[in-house]
């Protein structure tokens, strides 16, 4: 999960006396499990953050109702334009325009959206809360709009030429992203989603955080940047240190790449320099 995600239910719905679980993200079905008499929202993430594992919505989604319990999800890396959680089940839609939707990496931006059954615990919650978005950041999010179909195809295009390269790369021993037919999630993904866009990690054949630092270090092209979703690439190492579930055991450390919307040979040379210096650290 969205680390900020996790924060929040830890420490501020904690204190608020909400009882939070975590779960595998391959769950599905098996969701029924954990549900209890005070279950209220199952909150999904798909993929998830840093390591692209997609979750069954539709069977989580089921389960969760058969019990009473309402179903959230974050849908940043699809962007409703590659993924469209009401129609698979979930009642409320929660995205980072922040990230495609402005697509400049210059505004901070959320949208809420709900079926009919939850909009108007959803609206009254909203004015309750008295959340409101400012005027300039809401213009450049629609201006935003306008771009984001052309510039998701091409991080889609340029990302997934980059991550089938990468799964040759020496030094390279995973690349953890969903349309890759080599991803254990591939099924998943290719039943429910409709494109993918430019996040995605990789899995450093051995070594440690030297191997790692000395990889980003070498970068020219990719800025270091904890946000994404914007016009340039960015690299960020991943940190699974405050997991309870999915703490696969991985070959070496991970680094998460964002795909910009530069040249694709650029891009690879760049990494090249990253996996070169990471091999002689
Ligand atoms: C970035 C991100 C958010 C929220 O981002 P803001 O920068 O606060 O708008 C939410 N969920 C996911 C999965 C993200 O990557």
């Amino acid at each position: 999960v969205y680390h900020p995600t996790r924060n929040f239910a830890d420490t501020m719905l904690k204190r608020l006396g909400v009882e939070v679980e975590y779960y595998a993200p391959d769950v599905g079905a098996g969701i029924a499990a954990l549900i209890k008499p005070n279950t209220k929202v199952v909150f999904t993430e798909s993929p998830a953050s840093n390591t692209f594992e997609v979750q069954d919505i539709p069977a989580i989604a089921k389960a969760a109702h058969a019990a009473g319990a309402i179903v959230m999800m974050d849908n940043t890396w699809a962007t409703p334009l590659y993924f469209r959680p009401l129609d698979h089940g979930v009642d409320i839609s929660i995205h980072a325009a922040t990230k495609y939707p402005a697509g400049h990496s210059d505004v901070l931006l959320g949208t809420v959206s709900a079926n009919e059954s939850c909009w108007t615990h959803l609206y009254e919650s909203f004015c309750t809360l008295g959340c409101c978005a400012g005027p300039d950041d809401v213009y450049q999010v629609l201006r935003g709009l306008r771009s984001m179909g052309v510039r998701l195809e091409h991080h889609q295009r340029s990302t997934l030429a980059i991550a089938f390269w990468l799964e040759g790369q020496k030094g390279v021993a995973r690349v953890l992203h969903p349309a890759l037919p080599s991803h254990p999630d591939h099924a998943l993904w290719k039943r429910d989603f409709s494109g993918s866009s430019g996040i995605f990690s990789i899995v450093l054949a051995g070594g440690g955080q030297k191997q790692q630092h000395a990889f980003l270090d070498a970068l020219r092209i990719f800025g270091l940047g904890y946000s994404w979703g914007g016009y340039e690439s960015l690299a960020v190492p991943v940190w699974l240190g405050d997991r309870v579930v999915a703490k696969a055991p991985y070959e070496g450390p991970l680094i998460r790449l964002q795909i910009g919307l530069e040249d694709v040979d650029d891009l690879k040379a760049d990494i090249s320099r990253g996996l070169t210096a990471a091999a002689a650290a």
